[in-house]
């Protein structure tokens, strides 16, 4: 109901802050906990949720912490958003984001700036390490793909950003895309025509972007580092990664080393970390050439040992935090999909 009718809306509040319970003075993200409660604010969204995208890193830290038993995993993530009314991480610290149908527009939501109403089916481009939510139910956990499906509300700030789910793509395979959609932006504004650019993690959904991405730059060279058998025949069926290195990329020492062989001893001018893993930072420092750019997009990126170690092997070397937002990044990702038949159809068999 657009302009609501219901006259208990909370007073606006365009960062959540009156969402904070515990310590005043933080934000959301920072918060240890929100209240989830209704009624909404006179200037926040109401989402029913019909699925989770829970960050990589995160999902597989649950995941490990419950030796991959799904009811374990339900527990977990219930617990978890029980008690932070939020999913929140407390290990990894990151959180993910949700598909869902607006359920109800606060009267001084900004619909301006942001055209929403009662109906539309959208998807979160804010963390759900910062919006409040509530599950009734787990429907179903999908491991493979980092997935959950619930029955459950979120409520979305004025200040949050979101995106109308396209008709042109499966929800599934939007919901993956627009989850690391930051990545192949950053990457559109990193690399240059005619640079090496190496991806480590890269047969994960946003490293195969982040790939495709670099290559629409004219003579730009591509080396994807993976783990997995799987990940690595991913790699070596699609065009445009001109190398694929098989390795573990904690073993910083071997990734720089087959880095070098495949450049002929060039290194990147830039390396992207989205590795779901954490103690990944050194192989990308080390993989980077002197004056070049590693960028860290991976959630289990420590910057203590980014920074400590870049230092201790003299690496001059650029050190970016992966931003999650750039403008125009939903529709820039999406836009790949509907530009490459083999990213579409790659995103299509693993997320449908
Ligand atoms: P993903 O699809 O799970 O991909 C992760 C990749 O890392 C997989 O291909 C995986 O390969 C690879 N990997 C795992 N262990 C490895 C190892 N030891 N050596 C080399 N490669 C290894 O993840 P995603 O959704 O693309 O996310 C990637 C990262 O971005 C995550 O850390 C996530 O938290 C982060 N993220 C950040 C933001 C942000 O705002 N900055 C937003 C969303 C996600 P295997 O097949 O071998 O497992």
């Amino acid at each position: 109901m657009a302009g609501g009718s219901s006259p208990a809306f909370r007073p606006g509040d365009p960062l959540g802050i009156r969402r904070v319970l515990g310590r005043a003075g933080l934000l959301p993200q920072q918060a240890d906990a929100v209240d989830p409660s209704l009624p909404i604010a006179e200037d926040e969204l109401l989402v029913e949720v019909e699925s989770l995208n829970i960050d990589s890193a995160s999902f597989k830290q649950i995941s490990d912490s419950c030796s991959g038993d799904v009811k374990k995993i339900e527990e977990a993530i219930l617990g978890l958003v029980a008690r932070r009314g939020k999913q929140h991480n407390p290990v990894t610290g990151s959180g993910g984001m949700f598909i869902g149908r607006v359920a109800q527009v606060g009267p001084k939501f900004p619909v301006q700036q942001k055209p929403v109403k009662v109906g539309d089916r959208i998807a979160s481009l804010v963390s759900l390490s910062l919006t409040p939510l509530s599950i009734r139910k787990i429907v179903k956990i999908h491991p493979e793909i980092d997935r959950v499906d619930i029955e459950g509300h979120a409520i979305l700030f004025a200040s949050g950003i979101f995106a109308k789910l396209p008709t042109d793509l499966p929800d599934t395979v939007a919901l993956a895309v627009l989850d690391v959609a930051g990545a192949p932006a950053q990457t559109r504004k990193l690399v240059h025509p005619g640079q090496t650019v190496v991806v480590v993690g890269g047969g994960g959904k946003s490293g195969v972007l982040c790939l495709y991405e670099a290559k629409r730059k004219p003579g730009v060279r591509t080396v994807a580092v993976d783990y997995s058998q799987e990940g690595i025949q991913r790699l070596q069926s699609l065009p445009f990664v001109d190398h694929v290195i098989q390795a573990d990329a904690r073993n910083a020492v071997e990734v720089m080393e087959k880095v070098r062989a495949a450049t002929g001893g060039h290194l990147a001018e830039v390396v992207i970390n989205v590795a779901n893993i954490p103690e990944t930072e050194m192989s990308c420092v080390l993989s980077c050439r002197s004056g070049g750019i590693v960028y860290f997009f991976s959630m289990a990126t420590s910057f203590t040992r980014a920074a400590l170690g870049a230092e201790g092997v003299g690496a001059d070397v650029d050190l970016r935090i992966g931003n999650g937002y750039t403008e125009g990044h939903a529709e820039l990702a999406l836009g790949l999909l509907r530009e490459s038949p083999e990213l579409r159809k790659l995103f299509t068999e693993t997320y449908c």
